[in-house]
């Protein structure tokens, strides 16, 4: 086992991770930028170091800089969090070359799935069913009319290099196909350095369920049921949910074994998910995430289990602490992302907090860097804590996340916090009836 992880990430995931190792019994390295050097993950891991000025491309994205923290300290391992550099083959691969090791999957699965036609076609191969679409990528109009007319419209264009919901545009006829493409490539050259697209049907009122795998690199992998992340904005998700509202028993099992079967046969190593649109009874994949994700703490609350501490055993050599006939459902998780935004613009809204207190109590867990008299930078991330709460049902989760709302409080800066109480007094929400078109479509009608 390592004696020292260093966490090359910032905030709340910082900390998530900071926790796990100190359990483990393992010396923690937080990295921070000058603008961070008060934050919460630096005064609660074992050593800091000081990694570069406030913007990310100098600092959380600095390869070199990382390394170096890394050989200052003797840190012999890097948790990557979720975002920066968690899914970037290329710095995988340059730890390697230095002997340091990368708590996650290999380059290799990193960059298959990174390219999302390529990820696709693999999975395909796998026996995981896909949205129908073009056959890899779509280079020219003509050829992306005629796998249009094929599939029918709405068709979606998607960049092949895309993530963070950016590099979407949809195409409701033959008249906007045109439009679509050409913007959808030029924005993906632009934002992702790769105009390379492809195209998907577009789905009407799908949910976005995912799928938490976990693989031993050797060829065994679980997975964690599902999750369901249908209440997003901007194709970014906002509350998530396990297990989810509207999967059965058997759909879990049935597609929970194909994904746990693809991962296992390509010697996947450590927590990825697989995401999929759903729609009539139907599981669509989209793509795989190939970190831990902001969500998982709901996996964690229904199935009991640590997933940080899963995926630094397995990148030690160990074996992961489960077995699939292991793993069993207990109750409902709701997670809520707390974000400093001023709704309905969602615009950040950095800031000193001037009070914070954090509910607590019975199936309440609050993963923050938040305290008292502290600034948020404007630098990074609006997330600032994620309020996850476990009941025995759903009822029972619905009810505490009111409660634990009712006791938060942040002051100083405008959260998304009023924007999660007025969502639980809405009917569909309580009955977990809600696509991933719901939450625009209700802030429209609220708010304009
Ligand atoms: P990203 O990597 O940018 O997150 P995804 O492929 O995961 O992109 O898609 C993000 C979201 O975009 C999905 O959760 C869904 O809301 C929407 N989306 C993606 N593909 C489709 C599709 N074929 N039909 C309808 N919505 C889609």
């Amino acid at each position: 086992m390592f004696d020292k992880i260093l966490i090359a990430n910032r905030g709340e995931i910082a900390l998530r991770v900071i926790r796990a190792c100190r359990e483990m019994g393992i010396a923690s390295v937080a990295v921070h930028s000058t603008a961070d050097a008060d934050a919460m993950h630096v005064r609660m891991a074992d050593e800091s170091v000081c990694i570069g000025p406030a913007p990310s491309s100098a600092s959380y994205l600095s390869m070199p800089a990382i390394i170096s923290a890394c050989e200052i300290t003797g840190a012999q391992a890097i948790h990557p969090g979720y975002g920066f550099l968690s899914e970037n083959a290329g710095f995988v691969q340059m730890l390697e070359d230095h002997g340091i090791t990368f708590i996650g999957p290999r380059a290799e699965h990193i960059r298959i799935m990174g390219d999302k036609i390529t990820a696709k076609d693999t999975m395909k191969a796998l026996g995981v069913p896909c949205v129908p679409g073009s056959e890899g990528g779509v280079d020219d109009v003509n050829a992306a009319k005629s796998v249009a007319a094929e599939i029918g419209y709405p068709v979606i264009i998607k960049a092949t290099a895309g993530g963070g919901g950016r590099g979407m545009k949809v195409a409701a006829d033959e008249k906007g196909i045109e439009v679509a493409f050409r913007t959808a490539r030029a924005e993906a050259k632009a934002a992702f350095g790769n105009p390379d697209v492809y195209i998907e049907k577009y789905l009407q009122r799908p949910r976005h369920i995912e799928i938490q795998v976990f693989g031993d690199g050797k060829g065994r992998a679980v997975h964690l049921g599902e999750r369901d992340c249908s209440l997003q904005r901007r194709h970014q998700k906002v509350l998530e949910e396990a297990p989810g509202p509207a999967i059965t028993p058997e759909q879990r099992a049935e597609i929970g074994a194909i994904c746990a079967d693809a991962v296992g046969k390509i010697a996947y190593a450590g927590a990825g998910t697989i995401e999929f649109l759903f729609e009539d009874g139907e599981f669509y994949f989209i793509e795989m995430n190939t970190r831990l994700q902001v969500e998982h703490p709901v996996t964690e609350a229904i199935f009991d289990v640590d997933l940080v501490r899963q995926q630094i055993l397995v990148a030690a050599g160990e074996e992961m602490e489960f077995r699939q006939e292991d793993l069993s459902i207990r109750g409902h998780a709701i997670e809520v992302r707390i974000n400093a935004e001023k709704v309905p613009g969602f615009t950040p809204c950095p800031g000193r907090i001037s009070q914070y207190h954090a509910p607590g109590g019975l199936g309440v867990r609050i993963d923050s860097a938040l305290y008292q008299g502290y600034s948020i930078p404007p630098y990074y991330d609006s997330l600032i804590g994620k309020l996850i709460v476990h009941g025995r049902d759903r009822r029972e989760a619905l009810a505490r996340l009111d409660r634990a709302l009712g006791e938060l409080i942040v002051d100083g800066v405008d959260t998304t916090v009023p924007l999660f109480r007025a969502l639980l007094a809405e009917p569909d929400i309580r009955n977990g009836n809600y696509s991933i078109h719901w939450l625009e479509r209700w802030l429209e009608k609220k708010f304009h």
